[in-house]
């Protein structure tokens, strides 16, 4: 194809990715990208050059994704925070499926919350659930510059509450996403509720569902890893789901809706 034959538009979305890309490249060898997967779960990912090399080779972060993610670094909940390569991931998968409906179960500075609404679209919404508005507050002024902060319908009451909510409002079987990683004992009640809201075909992305690896040996007072390890099992006979158990960050869960 002939150079004149391209579009304005296209030759200035070329331009401009390739301005973002180099400059991506060469500042990324010289500062690490700093991430806080890995801290909880034994290694760290801003040390580790296979990781550095995987995020400096497929991130194609937000600049508001990214400043909320140094934001959210300087945290002391830090290690709450989503790895910034399974985020873009997810919003992959909710752009795939062509979502318009989506909710986070558990959203601290919102980093996830802000990379989904990114991705749905332009008249999408994703109802995001937590119960301390201080962690939200961190992340409000970053969807707020990413222009998108009338996608997200912050609710602030467990989780639960606003499930039955959207429930008796009628919405279930209206929503194409969900991604579940509040408090893991009430794991397998949000993904009842998230089964009856979601449409067929829709997906329910279920965090840390191996919890450090102590999944491998649940000890009985550790209510969280017999929650986690409980609903593994579970998922794994549902025949209402076809399901993916994926290795990134703590665990992944793919639950797709049959
Ligand atoms: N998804 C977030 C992200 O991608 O960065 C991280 C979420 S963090 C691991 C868990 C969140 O769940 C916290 O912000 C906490 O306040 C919230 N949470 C805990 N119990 C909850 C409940 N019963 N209902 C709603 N949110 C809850
Ligand atoms: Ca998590």
């Amino acid at each position: 194809m002939a150079f004149r034959d391209v579009s304005k538009e296209a030759f200035i979305g070329t331009v401009t990715l390739g301005v973002i890309f180099t400059a991506g490249y060469v500042f990324g060898k010289k500062r690490p990208f700093r991430m806080n997967c890995g801290k909880s779960h034994g290694s760290n990912g801003d040390n580790n050059p296979l990781m550095q090399y995987i995020l400096r080779h497929s991130m194609r972060e937000h600049p508001a994704l990214a400043n909320l993610r140094e934001k959210t670094l300087e945290h002391d909940r830090n290690v709450m925070m989503v790895s910034c390569e399974q985020s873009q991931f997810m919003a992959n998968l909710a752009r795939l499926i062509k979502s318009k409906k989506a909710i986070e179960i558990g959203v601290y500075t919102g980093y996830n919350t802000l990379s989904i609404a990114l991705a749905l679209a332009d008249d999408g919404v994703i109802v995001a659930c937590d119960v301390n508005e201080k962690y939200a507050n961190v992340g409000k002024p970053f969807w707020k510059a990413a222009g998108v902060e009338k996608k997200i319908d912050l609710r602030i009451q467990p989780a639960l509450t606003t499930l039955d909510e959207l429930l008796a409002a009628g919405e279930a079987e209206t929503f194409d996403f969900v991604f579940i990683d509040a408090d893991k004992v009430n794991y397998d009640a949000y993904y009842e509720k998230s089964l009856q809201l979601i449409r067929k075909g829709g997906i329910i992305a279920i965090d840390n569902v191996l919890w450090g690896g102590s999944v491998l040996n649940p000890s009985p007072n550790d209510l969280s890893t017999v929650a986690i390890d409980k609903l593994n099992k579970k998922l794994h006979r549902d025949t209402r789901i076809n399901l993916s158990m994926l290795t990134v960050g703590d665990g992944l869960t793919l639950a797709f809706k049959l």
